[in-house]
This record gives structure tokens, C-alpha cells and sequence, in this order.
């Protein structure tokens, strides 16, 4: 590991007052949360996640959905944070970072401590009737679905659906230009255990190499934006993070 490349990062980061965090699946995968994406790894290596998890699927049976889901949110609810997140959240307090804008759905930057967090992909927090349009507490539902196998139903007799974006839907729109608005005028970025291949997160990290703001990059996998960043911390971010506030 480069010390060289610490010593930038560490200096940059010291400057810093309005960071932002883009981060991925690479800083809950020390938690012990699997990424989907990655072909085989347990959980996933039954189902096409973009056949079960997407929109048009749920629309036509959501039991799969909910029979996968209801296990990645077993594996969500019972996940802790790690040193990777508990960082950002101290940088947080420490007047160094402004914002965390995530991918993940896991909920575990604000079980960390982080404060303000935008989540491109949505949250399992929270769900929402497609007819009715009530809000419910999808934490409860899904429990409730990991006890009695029973596709969840609205009073309305509408299809409930957990707020995280499916395949083949929008990213929340608001959220998404809430983020653009962070990274467009944040005085660092941190791309923590995102390997910016996943649209339109992939392209955020634009929004600050062109109006020159320093880019830090922590990922295991090599990035697009690699050659733009001042460093590059090619380790598990929960090892690289926490070095980079000196513990
Ligand atoms: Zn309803």
C-alpha cells in the first residue's frame, strides 16, 4: 500500500470542511452483506436478481420477490456497521464530511451514526401501497413476511411494495439531484467501495473532477475515475478508512 498515497489523502481530507462520501456495496461487505451483483456469492447464486427484483417481475408475482427479499433483509436487519462506516460518521462530527450519498439499502451508515444520508437506491425502511399509496414501516412487513410467507396486502387490497428501486424503475429524483447539488459543490469526494459501474451513481463523481475538486478513491477494484484522483487506496475500506483519521 502506498504510504504516499495516504499522506495525500490524509492531508486533503485534514483541509476538507464540505466532503462528500459516495459509497457502494464494497463498504457493507465487511458487515458481512453479500453483493448481489457479484455472480454466485450464497444468497444470490439461486436467482437472477435483475429477473426476481425487477419491476415488471414484482408487478406479475410478487412472491419471488418477496421470498428473496424478505432473506436479503434478514441478512440487512441483523448486519452492524463497520469501521468503514463508523469513520464517515466521524468525520461527520468532526466537521469534515457534509453528506453521504449511498447505493446501499442496508441502512447502515445511519446505524453508524451518519446524519445526513441520501439514498439513490431507496431504503427497506419503509414501504409504500402501489394503489393507495400509504406508507408503512418495512422493516415490520417484511418480518411479518419472514414469519407467515403471506405476500404482504394494504387494507386497500393493493400490492405493498418495500421503497428500495427496483430493476426497471426511476431512481427517486429528488434524491438523486439532492446528491447531484452535494457532489456539484462538496470540497472533496470520498468514493468508498464503489467500483462506478452501476448508472447513474457511475457518473456522479463527474459532477466534481470538473469543477476540480479532489477525488479519493477507496476501492478494491480498479474505477474509471481512478487516473482523475489525487489517491488511491486500493484496500478493504474498513482497514483504509480509519487510517486515514489516524486510527
Ligand atoms: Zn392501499
Amino acid at each position: 500500500m502506498s504510504e504516499e498515497a495516504y499522506r495525500r489523502a490524509a492531508a486533503l481530507l485534514s483541509r476538507s470542511r464540505r466532503a462528500v462520501a459516495l459509497t457502494g456495496a464494497g463498504i457493507s461487505t465487511p458487515s458481512g452483506i453479500a453483493d448481489f451483483r457479484t455472480p454466485g456469492t450464497g444468497l444470490w447464486s439461486q436467482v437472477d436478481p435483475e429477473e426476481v427484483a425487477s419491476i415488471n417481475s414484482f408487478l406479475r408475482d410478487p412472491a419471488p420477490f418477496y421470498d428473496w427479499f424478505g432473506a436479503a433483509a434478514g441478512q440487512m436487519f441483523a448486519a452492524e456497521p463497520n469501521p468503514a462506516h463508523r469513520a464517515l460518521a466521524e468525520m461527520e462530527e468532526r466537521g469534515i464530511l457534509r453528506a453521504v450519498v449511498t447505493q446501499n439499502i442496508d441502512g447502515l451508515h445511519q446505524k453508524a451514526g451518519s446524519g445526513y444520508v441520501l439514498e439513490l437506491h431507496g431504503s427497506y425502511r419503509t414501504a409504500t401501497c402501489l394503489r393507495c399509496g400509504a406508507t408503512t414501516d418495512g422493516r415490520a412487513l417484511l418480518e411479518g413476511f419472514l414469519q407467515d410467507h403471506q405476500v404482504p396486502r394494504c387494507s386497500c387490497g393493493g400490492l405493498i411494495k418495500p421503497d428500495v428501486v427496483l430493476y426497471g424503475e426511476m431512481l427517486p429524483l429528488a434524491v438523486l439531484q439532492k446528491a447531484e447539488e452535494e457532489i456539484a459543490t462538496c470540497d472533496l469526494l470520498l468514493v468508498v467501495g464503489s467500483s462506478l459501474v452501476v448508472s447513474p451513481a457511475a457518473q456522479l463523481p463527474w459532477l466534481a473532477i470538473r469543477s476540480r475538486t479532489p477525488l479519493i478513491l477507496c476501492n478494491l477494484q480498479a474505477t474509471w475515475a481512478d487516473s482523475y484522483a489525487q489517491a488511491v487506496l486500493r484496500e478493504d475500506v474498513a482497514k483504509s478508512l480509519p487510517a486515514l483519521l489516524g486510527g
